[in-house]
């Protein structure tokens, strides 16, 4: 099993072309094969290093690496020449000296007479003898006139074409360079690939690859023509819908592991599971259950996910960068005391920044705040010896809670009298989780240091 994702560099890696990554990786991946990156960047005209540097980020931020070095298109354009040449010698390709206002005119007329392909194909039975020697020649492939091919597709079952409406299609060009179709029958059969998994929008361009293969007597990998993805609204993504880079979805934090889980749920599904690591998706991945119709992209879901995410993911790593330039006076107590408040920070998060904005008050001591008002700093004048009087088997989460709870009770107090002037007094916020927690995990000194 080799399998390949094959962008063209001519925009960036949006949710369509990263859901066919990862379901070729996973595909791979299943049955112990390897997952390989063709970079199609033979249209110089639209190719860019920075849509195929933006490529590359985005699968490296999925973890989608290839098992191979990449394989660049323009590099082999030689080779891909060679193949041609071989075809022409072997009598299966023609050369076709027709000009362009000849093409266009033949274009015309197949319009009005309703033939199905725009070329003629009148060169392709004269003899090399009566070849011009001193005119430009393309090299087109000879299709077969009769009878029709079907293509099994292990998504979209048997679909057939007649060879009639299929082109003789052009495999070099007047000056020598590739043409896509070429280009990619000889890459995926050099490049060893046996599972072509793809957007349906390439079903057309199997038959022409197809006859393709059949003429170099090679055979053509395996095929999954997997559907589009739509909007929440089953209209065709667009950009209202997020067909946008998908490192704008990491900026927005989310975390990739979301991401993965969202992509794995576009158009596949293992019962009626929800959440899949991608270890998971590997696991279950068999090429099969791939739906037919359009698969719908649910932003409400991948922010439901990513919560899913942020609450059960070891996230420090993640955060440290984000923070430690914000906070270059922490020491190795202030991110431990983070680390252990992240079960708590991240409870009622939906997004990377969720958390990151709750962070400051375990790497600094924050201000006091506006919320802070003198009937607080009584309150606080009267708890600190309270706390003072705690022994260290005391100072847990539970501990101080049954203290100042009993305390509260004894002043005539409601709890949330005593632990709000707390709370403000930790976090210079009115909002935060457990007050007996963030006690408990600061610890007496810096509990003390911060009421004094
Ligand atoms: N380069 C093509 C694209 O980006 C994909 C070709 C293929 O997968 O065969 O749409």
């Amino acid at each position: 099993m080799r399998t390949r994702f094959a962008p063209s560099p001519t925009g960036f890696l949006h949710l369509g072309g990263a859901r066919t990554a990862l379901f070729n990786y996973c595909l791979a991946k299943h049955y112990g094969g390897a997952f390989l990156l063709r970079i199609e960047d033979t249209d110089r005209e639209r190719s860019t290093e920075a849509a195929k540097d933006a490529i590359l980020d985005g699968l490296n931020w999925l973890g989608l690496m290839p098992d191979e070095p990449t394989v660049y298109q323009s590099t082999r354009a030689a080779r891909h020449a060679e193949v041609a040449h071989q075809l022409l010698a072997q009598g299966r390709a023609y050369r076709c000296y027709a000009t362009p206002e000849e093409l266009e005119i033949m274009r015309e007329e197949a319009k009005a007479i309703g033939r199905p392909v725009p070329y003629d194909r009148r060169w392709r039975d004269v003899p090399a003898k009566d070849h011009p020697t001193d005119r430009p020649f393309v090299i087109r492939l000879k299709v077969p006139l009769t009878g029709e091919m079907t293509l099994f597709d292990h998504v979209q079952g048997a679909v057939s074409l007649r060879h009639d409406h299929l082109d003789d299609m052009v495999l070099l060009r007047a000056d020598g360079t590739p043409t896509y179709m070429l280009a990619v029958v000889v890459d995926d059969h050099d490049m060893g690939i046996t599972h072509i998994m793809r957007g349906d929008d390439h079903l057309n361009n199997a038959f022409r690859q197809r006859a393709l293969f059949d003429a170099l007597d090679w055979t053509m990998p395996e095929l999954y023509h997997i559907p589009l993805i739509h909007g929440p609204d089953g209209a065709k993504l667009s950009k209202r819908h997020g067909a946008v880079a998908i490192q704008e979805y990491r900026d927005q934090g989310i975390v990739s592991e979301a991401m993965i889980n969202a992509l794995l749920r576009l158009g596949w599904g293992h019962g009626d599971q929800e959440i899949f690591s991608l270890s998971e998706g590997i696991a279950h991945f068999d090429g099969r259950h791939l739906g037919r119709a359009p698969s719908r992209f649910d932003p409400q879901k991948l922010l439901f996910l990513n919560a899913h995410y942020l609450r059960t993911l070891d996230l420090f790593d993640r955060l440290y960068p984000l923070l430690c330039s914000q906070y270059s006076q922490a020491t190795e107590r202030h991110w431990s005391w983070l680390r252990q408040m992240l079960p708590h920070l991240t409870q009622r998060a939906e997004r990377l920044g969720d958390v990151v904005a709750l962070c400051g008050p375990y790497l600094s001591r924050p201000p006091k705040g506006d919320a802070w008002t003198p009937a607080h700093a009584a309150i606080v004048s009267d708890v600190i010896p309270v706390l003072e009087s705690l022994s260290p088997d005391q100072w847990t989460e539970d501990g101080l809670s049954q203290t100042l709870k009993t305390w509260a009770a004894a002043q005539g107090k409601k709890l949330s009298d005593v632990a709000m002037p707390l709370r403000i007094a930790m976090t210079g916020s009115t909002a935060s989780p457990s007050v007996f927690a963030i006690l408990s995990v600061l610890g007496r000194d810096e509990v003390l240091a911060r009421l004094q």
